[in-house]
Formats: structure tokens, sequence, C-alpha cells
């Protein structure tokens, strides 16, 4: 078994990717040069909706982490981290955002030309401590930047109550508030309401895709995941919608034709934790085996439908949600997801990616992997690894366990 680095695409429309990827930076870019504010925000918080409708140019350099693990960056901006004593242990994405702000944030060559400097940085709480580092990071580096902090309660899903809504929400209308009178601008409501609901149809196009995830063989493998960067960074645009639509007709042909990611899939994978970004392709190494990733944790995050009928109490209610489904949930509610992801897509078997840079994600993968067993007579391997840090991969180990567990896992399907 081989390893490349770069997955290997089946579908056209995922190809298209890289279109799309630079487009949005160039807009980010063209943005800052024709004086058009730009914020810096964490993802999956409900603000991107807000920034879209108020004509804001939303920036996210949580995003920009996995962007230079697939450019060869990150090497150089550990160096960087480190060398001003941040450790390794912390959060990849934490080290490669300080290694970029302090290293070759606005050196020559860098791919996409790199993120426009912000005018506005939003920090949202909620999340995981290393998120909110990053953005006390970021309010160290660019002093003239506006900051608006928010104080979003990190509570699991299953805990929310009307109050962390009313809390959410009223921190929504002190956003706009902030945004107002730091830009200049007005928020339309009557706008609002349009991109609210392009999100949500956006959502609903990725829970459409995911579901032909279902069919054996399946259509579309953990290999495309990329596509969510539409849902990272245009959320409330028809670009997300136009893209995701075309992604979906796509899928949807290849499973009505019976035409699997390959020709003849034996095993159904499923992965828990972040993919390695600097090496994608150990998405298809299962391949040659005749293994097809089906599933995965990550693309819970964007499967979160909006009720657009009151606009701020939706995207209020993403900011307590979107995050939690990945990072933030309760050891049983995480269980309790990857199971069910499990039986709903017919797995065989799983991988636990052991996540040397996210504690959030790798705690309670123990109490996970012997609840597959028990409960559904799912067996599952551990890889030790880093969705970052390529120092924390050795591939060679990689092969041998996943060699190793297809071979099982294509024997116990044999009896
Ligand atoms: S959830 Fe994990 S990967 Fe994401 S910022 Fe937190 S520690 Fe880093």
């Amino acid at each position: 078994m081989e390893a490349e680095r770069k997955s290997t695409k089946r579908l056209s429309t995922a190809r298209d990717l890289a279109g799309v990827v630079a487009e949005y930076y160039l807009e980010c870019h063209r943005a800052k040069a024709e004086g058009k504010p730009v914020g810096w925000m964490p993802p999956m918080n409900g603000a991107i909706e807000i920034f879209y409708a108020m004509d804001l140019q939303p920036v996210f350099p949580e995003n920009w982490s996995p962007v230079c693990a697939a450019f060869g960056l990150t090497p150089a901006h550990f160096e960087v981290s480190e060398g001003m004593g941040y450790s390794r242990d912390l959060c990849g994405y934490l080290r490669n955002i300080v290694g970029y702000l302090y290293g070759d944030m606005h050196g020559q060559g860098v791919p996409l030309g790199g993120l426009p400097e912000p005018d506005l940085i939003l920090s949202f709480g909620g999340g995981c401590i290393p998120a909110m580092k990053i953005f006390q990071v970021l309010e160290e580096r660019f002093p003239l930047a506006r900051i608006f902090r928010a104080d979003g309660p990190q509570v699991a899903v299953e805990d929310i109550r009307d109050h962390h809504v009313a809390y959410a929400v009223s921190e929504m209308h002190r956003l706009i508030g902030f945004l107002e009178e730091a830009t200049g601008r007005t928020m339309d409501y009557g706008r609002l309401r349009e991109v609210v609901e392009l999100s949500d149809r956006a959502c609903e196009l990725w829970d459409e895709i995911m579901s032909y995830r279902k069919f054996v063989p399946t259509p579309i493998s953990a290999s495309e995941i990329g596509i969510m960067f539409v849902m990272v960074t245009r959320q409330g645009t028809p670009i997300a919608v136009d893209f995701l639509t075309r992604v979906r007709d796509e899928v949807k042909q290849r499973a009505a034709d019976g035409l699997g990611v390959i020709a003849d899939e034996k095993v159904r994978l499923f992965w828990d934790n972040i993919p390695l970004w600097y090496n994608m392709g150990l998405f298809n190494s299962f391949e040659k085996m005749g293994g097809v990733v089906v599933a995965e944790t990550y693309s819970a995050a964007w499967s979160l439908r909006l009720d657009t009928s009151d606009p701020i109490e939706a995207l209020a209610r993403k900011s307590l949600m979107s995050y939690s489904l990945v990072s933030c949930l309760s050891i049983e509610r995480r269980k309790e997801m990857v199971l069910k992801s499990c039986r709903d897509f017919s797995i065989d078997g799983a991988v636990f990616h052991q996540n040397k840079s996210c504690a959030p994600i790798t705690l309670g993968q123990a109490d996970i992997r012997k609840a597959l067993a028990e409960e559904l007579g799912i067996p599952s391997i551990t890889i030790d690894a880093d969705h970052m840090d390529q120092r924390n991969f050795s591939l060679a180990q990689f092969q041998t366990r996943a060699d190793a567990f297809m071979e099982m896992l294509l024997l116990k399907k044999r009896f």
C-alpha cells in the first residue's frame, strides 16, 4: 500500500474546487484593495452570514491552515512558532497561524497571495481553547484592527436551553451594532433573510450529497471532503449553492448509474477525527485492497439546517451548535453520532486518527471504539498522527497497520 500526498478525485466538480478556492482568495485581496472592510473570524458561528449581508469581507485564519498544509508551508511556520516558545503539543492550527503571522505573511510567493490584513477581528468564544487563543494572538499582531469579542457559552448541543439561545441572540444584535458603528454600513434585514436562506439551502444540499454515500458502492468518498471549503467560506452566497448543486447532480447521477469510487468496493470504512491535511492521499490508500472511506466525523459540522423564519435566532442557534457538532460535544453524544453514522453508512471498519494536536476530538476515542465493537461488532484501528504536523506521523507505521486491518476486514467479510 502506498500513499500519495494528494487525494485522487473522482468527481469532475470536486476537481473544479481549486478554481473556487483561488477565486475566494482573489476576492479577499480585491476587497482589501477597494477599501471594503475585511474581518477575520473563526468559522461556523453565524458571523459569515452577517458579513455577506452587510457586504463585508469574511476571512477565516483557521481555514488558511489546511491550505498552508496542502502547499507544504507548515514546516517553516512551525519553526517560527516554536522559536517563539509555542509547544509542539499545541494545536497545529494555532501553531501554523502564529508562524504565518510572524513569518512569511508578507513574503514573496505566498500561495494565493496569503491573507489580507484584518480591519476587524471577531472572537466568538464557545469553541475550544486553541481556537480562542488564535484570536488573542491576532489581536496582539494587529493592534489597529477593531475587535469584537462575543462571550458564547460552551455548552453541549443536548444541553442548549432557551436562556442560551436568548443570550446568543443578544450577542448577534451586539455584533450587528458593532459592525454598523465600525464600518458605517447599515444592516438590511431583508438582505439578511435572503443570505440565511442561501445558507440553509447550502446545508440542505450538503445533507443530500452526504446521503448518497449510503449507496453501495458509494459514489463519493472522503477524498472529496475538500468540497467543505464552500461551507466554511461561502455560506450564504449563491456561489456555495451553485457549486454544491453541481456536486449533488454529479453524485446523484453516479449513484443512479451504480458508479462507485472504485470498481470493486469490498470494505466500507469510517474515519474519525480531522484528516491529515498534508497527506489527503491516505484516504485513497485503502482503495488498492478494495476499501473506501465512506463517512467521517468532520462532515457533521455542516449538517445544520437553519429556521429561516427568524434569521437572527437561526444564526444564534448556529453559533451555539455548529462547533459543538464536531469538537465541543460530550463523549456520550459523540459516541452516539459515530455509531449512528456507522449504522447508516453500512460501515465494516473504523479508522481512529489519534490526533496529537487536537485533544477535543481525540478525547473519548477508546470508549467509542469499545462501543463500536460491543454494540455493532465493528472492528477499528487507531493511527497516531496529527492533522497539521507531519513530524507526528509515520507513513511506514500507518501502512503496516492499515494493511493488516484491511486483510482482517476482508477475511471477516468472506465468512
Ligand atoms: S478543535 Fe482541535 S483542531 Fe480545531 S482549533 Fe480546537 S484543538 Fe485545534
